[in-house]
C-alpha cells in the first residue's frame, strides 16, 4: 500500500510502498477513506519542534472504513456498535488507558499518549492501524473523505469554546486569529451561543470573506489592527489565537481585556514572555490541544444533524508533497483532504 512518510526534519517526505499492516489483539485496521493535512503536519514534517517518532507516517486527522480486527477486537467493537465495512472516524488522543487523565477520560492528555501521525503511523496512507475500537466513532451517513476534518479541525475547537464558556457570557466580545481549518468550525459553534459580538482577523481577504459568510460581525486584514477595539467596543473578552506564532501571540495580548482569556490554539512555534504586567490583569493564558473522546463525539453528532458546514478540497494522497506546499502558501481556504 501506498503512505507518505517523514524520515528527517526538513527532509522532502516519501512517498513509499509499504507492507499493509496486519490488525493484532485488539486492534483494528481502517481503510482509510479521507485524511486531513493540518498546519502540525507541516510542522512536523519541517521542523524538530512537536515529539514524533520517525520514519512516522503522516496524518492525525482520519476517517474511513473499518476494514480488519484483531483476534481481540471482537467485545470492543460489539460495545462500540461497529461492524466491518462502517465507516467511522478516527479519534486520535490514543492514551495508555490507565492513568489518572484517562480514566478521567481525558485521553488526550495522557502524557504517555502514542498517536496517529506524532507517534505511530497515520492516516496518509491507504490502510492504518487503531489500538483499540474506543477510538472510533461511528459516521453514520457522513462520509469519510469529507467528515476527516472533524477529528481535529473539528473537535479542537470545540473543545476551546467548552474550556471558555466562562467567559462566553452574553453581550461577551470574541477576537478569532486565523479563519483556516480550525476558525471556520470555531465560528460556528460560537455562532450558537447566544449575544456574542465575534470578530476575525485573517491575512488572506478570501478567507475573510468566508468568515463573513458563516456569520463573523467583523473582519479585520492585518494593517486594521487599531480597530479591534472600535469594531467590538472594547477589548475581546476572549482571543482565540489560531495560528500561535510570535506575531500572533503579542497581537493577542495586547487585545485582550483585563480578566479575559487568551486561548492559544495553533501550534505556530510562537514565544510570549508571559511576565506578570504583560497581560492586562487578571487576564488568563491558556493553551488548548484537541479534545476527548466525549467532544469528539459531540461535534460529529452536531455534524450529522446538519448543523455544520464545512469546506473541503480534495486531494490525491499522491499530491501530499504539493498539499503541504499550498498550505505553507496560506492558499487553502478551509481543508485539504488526502484521498487514497
Ligand atoms: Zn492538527
Ligand atoms: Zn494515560
Amino acid at each position: 500500500m501506498l503512505a507518505v512518510r517523514t524520515y528527517a526534519p526538513g527532509e522532502p517526505l516519501r512517498i513509499e510502498e509499504v507492507p499493509l499492516p496486519t490488525p493484532k489483539g485488539t486492534e483494528i485496521r481502517i481503510r482509510v477513506g479521507g485524511c486531513g493535512v493540518c498546519h502540525t503536519d507541516l510542522h512536523i514534517a519541517r521542523t524538530n519542534r512537536i515529539r514524533v517518532l520517525r520514519p512516522l507516517t503522516l496524518g492525525h486527522e482520519v476517517a474511513g472504513w473499518v476494514d480488519a480486527a484483531g483476534p481481540g477486537a471482537a467485545t470492543e467493537l460489539k460495545r462500540a456498535r461497529l461492524a466491518e465495512g462502517d465507516g467511522v472516524l478516527v479519534y486520535g488522543g490514543w492514551g495508555c488507558g490507565a492513568c489518572t487523565q484517562c480514566a478521567a477520560g481525558e485521553e488526550q492528555r495522557c502524557e504517555r499518549s502514542a498517536s496517529p501521525g506524532f507517534q505511530r503511523d497515520g492516516g496518509y496512507a491507504d490502510y492504518m492501524l487503531v489500538p483499540r475500537a474506543r477510538h472510533l466513532v461511528p459516521l453514520g451517513h457522513l462520509h469519510p473523505d469529507h467528515a476527516a476534518p472533524l477529528a481535529d479541525a473539528g473537535v479542537t475547537p470545540w473543545r476551546a469554546i467548552q474550556r471558555a464558556s466562562a467567559w462566553l457570557q452574553p453581550g461577551a466580545r470574541v477576537l478569532l486569529i486565523g479563519f483556516g481549518g480550525l476558525g471556520q468550525f470555531a465560528l460556528q459553534y460560537l455562532r450558537l451561543i447566544p449575544d456574542l459580538t465575534v470578530a476575525v482577523r485573517e491575512l488572506n481577504p478570501e478567507k475573510l470573506a468566508l468568515a463573513g459568510d458563516l456569520g463573523a460581525d467583523l473582519g479585520l486584514l492585518m494593517g486594521d489592527e487599531a480597530l479591534v477595539e472600535l469594531g467590538l467596543g472594547g477589548p475581546a473578552d476572549v482571543v482565540f489565537d489560531f495560528v500561535g506564532n510570535d506575531q500572533s501571540l503579542d497581537y493577542a495580548a495586547r487585545n485582550v481585556a483585563p480578566g479575559g482569556l487568551v486561548s492559544v490554539v495553533g501550534e505556530g512555534g510562537g514565544r510570549y514572555e508571559f511576565t506578570f504586567d504583560r497581560l492586562p490583569v487578571e487576564a488568563s493564558l491558556t493553551t488548548t490541544a484537541w479534545g476527548s473522546f466525549a467532544d469528539l463525539r459531540e461535534v460529529v453528532r452536531l455534524a450529522k444533524r446538519g448543523r455544520l458546514k464545512w469546506h473541503v478540497e480534495r486531494m490525491p494522497l499522491s499530491d501530499a508533497v504539493a498539499a503541504h506546499d499550498r498550505l505553507a502558501d496560506g492558499q487553502v481556504s478551509g481543508r485539504i483532504v488526502l484521498v487514497p
